[in-house]
C-alpha cells in the first residue's frame, strides 16, 4: 500500500515538473516571438526616413506634366478626351485641337503665338541635379507666368549620349520668348 503511494506521488512530482517545464519554455518562445516581432518593426521605419527626404525625380518632364494636368477630357471640348498639353498653357486638350510643331505640342489656338515669337533658351539642367523641390517651384513659375502675366514658358525634355561613359543622360530644357528672357530668367533664379 505504502509502496503504490510513494509511487503515485513520484509520478505526481513528475507530473508537476513536467508542466512547470512546459510553462517556462512556452513563456520562452512567447518572449522569443515578441521580440522578432519588434524587430522588424526597427526596420520598416527606416524607410520611411529615407522617403521624407526629397528625392531627385527621374524624369523632370514627366513629373511637371502630371503636376500640370488639368483633367481628362478637353478644355474647349467637355466630351472629348485629352490627348495631350499644350506646352505653352499646359491645359489639356483634344486631338482636334492640339498641333505638333516639330516636338513640341501647342493647342490650335495658341499657334500664332507660338509660330511669330522668336524662341531662345532660358536654361538647361541635367535631370539628375534637379530637386524635387525644384521641380514643384518650376511649376508654380511656370503656371503664374502664363495665368497672371500671360508670358509663356515651354518646358521640353531632351537627352546628350555621353560618349565617354557610353550613357544617356537626361536634361530639361526650358525655353521663353526673346522679349520674356530677362524675366523669365529672374523668376528661375532659384534653379541654379
Ligand atoms: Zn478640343
Amino acid at each position: 500500500m505504502e509502496n503504490l503511494l510513494l509511487t503515485l506521488v513520484i509520478v505526481l512530482l513528475l507530473a508537476l515538473i513536467g508542466v512547470i517545464g512546459l510553462l517556462v519554455w512556452t513563456g520562452h518562445r512567447y518572449l522569443k516571438l515578441q521580440e522578432q516581432k519588434n524587430e522588424p518593426k526597427k526596420d520598416a521605419q527606416e524607410p520611411e526616413v529615407l522617403q521624407t527626404r526629397p528625392k531627385a525625380p527621374s524624369d523632370v518632364l514627366k513629373s511637371i506634366r502630371t503636376q500640370l494636368k488639368t483633367g481628362l477630357y478637353c478644355v474647349d471640348h467637355e466630351d472629348q478626351v485629352a490627348t495631350g498639353h499644350c506646352a505653352i498653357s499646359g491645359e489639356a486638350y483634344c486631338e482636334h485641337c492640339l498641333t505638333k510643331q516639330k516636338d513640341i505640342k501647342v493647342a490650335k489656338k495658341f499657334l500664332d503665338l507660338y509660330l511669330d515669337s522668336e524662341w531662345v533658351e532660358v536654361a538647361m539642367m541635367a535631370n539628375a541635379e534637379v530637386s524635387q523641390d525644384a521641380v514643384d517651384r518650376l511649376v508654380k513659375v511656370k503656371r503664374c507666368l502664363w495665368e497672371e502675366n500671360s508670358l509663356p514658358m515651354i518646358v521640353q525634355g531632351h537627352y546628350k549620349i555621353n560618349v565617354q561613359n557610353d550613357e544617356i543622360e537626361a536634361f530639361t530644357v526650358i525655353i521663353a520668348r526673346k522679349e520674356d528672357c530677362d524675366y523669365i530668367q529672374k523668376e528661375l533664379s532659384f534653379m541654379a
